[in-house]
């Protein structure tokens, strides 16, 4: 995943935002260069707090991708935070991405950050590699 430096500080600051609580999102590119150029705050609709529990609210996360599209950009993937813990693929995301062992999303990217006593530690980007998620390239340009 490439992603502009100002999109990365506007998701990095809705993360520390919503700590201890996890933020998620939805990601916006270009749709030649597959370079994300726009972040949208989705609510976290999950009625727990801790460490990987969110939910996206559905109908949000619906209007999002209409407004992308709208936009002309593609989904380039999905962005949430892990309070407290490290920046990793947890098995809470693997099942929620997958559905019947197929992949919900195939070809989007998640963007998984670590926001420690509300501050970003680190990111990195996980996407469907045919056979298990992978870790990906993380680029800030
Ligand atoms: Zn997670």
């Amino acid at each position: 995943m490439r992603i502009e430096r100002r999109v990365f500080e506007a998701v990095k600051a809705h993360c520390e935002d919503e700590y201890p609580r996890e933020g998620c999102g939805v990601l916006g590119g270009d749709p030649e260069t597959g370079v994300v150029t726009s972040s949208s705050p989705v609510e976290n609709a999950a009625r727990h707090e801790g460490f990987d529990v969110y939910y996206m609210d559905p109908v949000e996360q619906l209007e999002t991708f209409e407004a992308l599209e709208r936009a002309g950009l593609s989904r380039e993937g999905f962005y949430h935070s892990h309070p407290d813990h490290g920046a990793y693929f947890s098995r809470m995301d693997r099942e929620s991405a997958l559905v019947e062992g197929e992949p919900l999303h195939p070809g989007e990217t998640y963007l998984v950050l670590s926001v420690v006593d509300g501050k970003c530690r680190g990111a990195s980007a996980f996407g469907w590699g045919g056979n298990g998620f992978v870790e990906e390239g993380f680029e800030v340009l």
